[in-house]
């Protein structure tokens, strides 16, 4: 039977020591309960095709997939790690939108792989909902990510700490290339998938770049300004592991991520982050490592490698500027500040300082500046108020336009993420759905339905831990 997905692949034509060609394993009963109707016509894909629970579970390969699962490694935790990749995942294919931009449909819980190692190539519902709303909310708030398409219970239990129910996502991105990907090759000295590795992500992503030492130069632009995004919504990715930094400059895997609901510069919520290496503040330090992690398996690639550490520690050494200008534009916005120069700096900082000394809640504080509400965020209403001097001061006239703009309603909240599961769990996916809609439209104005979804958690609702979704 014909399905509708227009595949146009080209990572199934590099060499295929890249990749392991494998397919989905079946599932016992698909159903289908959510589909992206939007990137869906993005995609020239029909989401209402008529297997679509089928396709959307790996049980059915549709007309022009050339299944397969990429290879990677990675530094996890800062501990390098040879041999990663998908290891619950399977690369469909690619299209090409209508946007003339190509990206790859990735299912993921799709069964194990020859990547698997001892896991079982499954995800539970709880992290296919999170990653879905998550991701699809991040794009609302104009941040570069990959995406959700559709998601699916499969009808059987996923064995974790408890029994759970069984779920695969449909991921679209880019492309899934990673740093690590990249470190695979250069740790093997295996220069010609290297070097056609640099080839694909240069044509594909980067087509400007003139070589490996401007392709450097423009993934770390990319990722600082993605980094600086990230830091102005409250947003902790949780596990920035080399293997799960996308090359398109893309934020990715979204295990452990938590939007911060009270403000605190050193906050983690990941439960395998114990030390905090990948806490709120480290993330622009991080995001700086990872970029020398990448420019070190570009070496390869250099015939003057004595030149080129020169040049690419030059290239490195770009990347905290570059953030901190990204940075202060982010922030001067949500202060109400087109303009915002290096005086501005101590204005925002001191209102950080002080959320974070009140724990005021990162979202509603922006989200209501220059209101009573804004206010009421600070036991120490005096110093909040002197603060409103400086910045009354500062402020120019349109400050409530640049604001409304910047500065989000609604994030998905931890506490209402893990409502919206509980929910789903026990087969009741109107939260999700409810949810799905609020945080996909993060700028409206709040109406009786979404101030639900404003609203920060009580303290028996706040929830402090997040967890890896395998
Ligand atoms: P992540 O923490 O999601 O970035 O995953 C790290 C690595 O573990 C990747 O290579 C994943 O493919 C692999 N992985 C995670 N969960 C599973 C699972 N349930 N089965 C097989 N591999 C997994
Ligand atoms: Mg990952």
């Amino acid at each position: 039977m014909r399905q509708s997905i227009p595949f146009d692949n080209s990572y199934a034509r590099l060499p295929n020591r890249m990749f392991a060609a494998i397919k989905p394993t079946p599932v016992k009963t698909p159903a289908l309960f959510t589909v992206n109707s939007d990137l869906a016509a993005l995609l020239g894909i029909d989401p209402h095709m008529p297997n679509a629970a089928e396709v959307f579970a790996g049980n059915t390969i549709p007309e022009g997939a050339e299944p397969l699962s990429q290879v990677y490694a990675g530094h996890q935790f800062g501990n390098w790690n040879p041999q990663l990749g998908d290891g619950r995942a399977v690369l469909l294919g690619e299209v090409i939108g209508t946007d003339g931009l190509r990206r790859d449909i990735q299912l993921k819980g799709s069964g194990p792989t020859p990547y698997s190692r001892s896991g079982d190539g499954r995800a539970w519902l709880g992290p296919v909902m999170r990653e879905y709303l998550v991701s699809e909310a991040m794009h609302a708030l104009g941040v570069p990510t990959t995406r959700a398409l559709a998601a699916v219970t499969t009808g059987e239990p996923v064995y974790r700490e408890n029994v759970l129910p069984g779920a695969v996502i449909t991921r679209v991105a880019q492309s899934h290339i990673r740093v690590g990907t990249f470190q695979f090759f250069a740790a093997r000295g295996d220069i010609e998938a290297l070097q056609a590795l640099t080839d694909h992500v240069v044509a594909r992503h980067y087509p400007e770049a003139k070589g490996p030492a401007d392709l450097l130069d423009q993934v770390v632009a990319r990722y600082a300004q993605l980094i600086a995004k990230w830091m102005a919504l409250g947003f902790i990715h949780g596990v920035m592991n080399t293997d799960n930094v996308a090359i398109a400059g893309e934020t990715i895997d979204y295990g452990p991520c938590a939007f911060m609901d009270t403000f605190h510069p050193n906050a983690v919520f990941s439960a395998i982050d114990q030390q905090g290496r990948y806490a709120y503040s480290n993330q622009p330090a991080i995001g700086t490592w990872n970029m020398a992690q990448f420019a070190t398996a570009l070496i390869l690639l250099m015939p003057d490698r004595d030149q080129a550490i020169e040049d690419f520690t030059v290239a490195i050494n770009k990347m905290p500027a570059l953030y901190e200008a990204a940075w202060l534009d982010a922030f001067g916005r949500k202060i109400g500040l087109a303009d915002a120069t290096e005086e501005d700096r101590p204005l925002i900082a001191d209102l950080l300082d002080l959320m974070t000394r009140e724990g005021a809640d990162f979202t509603n504080t922006f989200a209501t500046l220059g209101t009573s509400a804004a206010r009421d965020q600070f036991v120490d209403r005096s110093g909040f108020d002197d603060w409103q001097v400086r910045w009354d001061d500062r402020k120019s006239p349109d400050a409530l336009h640049i604001m409304t703009a910047a500065n989000p309603q609604i994030i998905p909240r931890n506490h209402r993420v893990e409502q919206a599961i509980a929910a789903g769990v026990d087969g009741d996916f109107g939260p999700f759905h409810a949810m799905l809609d609020a945080v996909t439209k993060p700028f409206a104005p709040l109406t009786d339905d979404t101030a639900y979804f404003a609203r920060q958690p009580s303290n028996d609702e706040r929830v402090t831990r997040t967890f890896c979704g395998t």
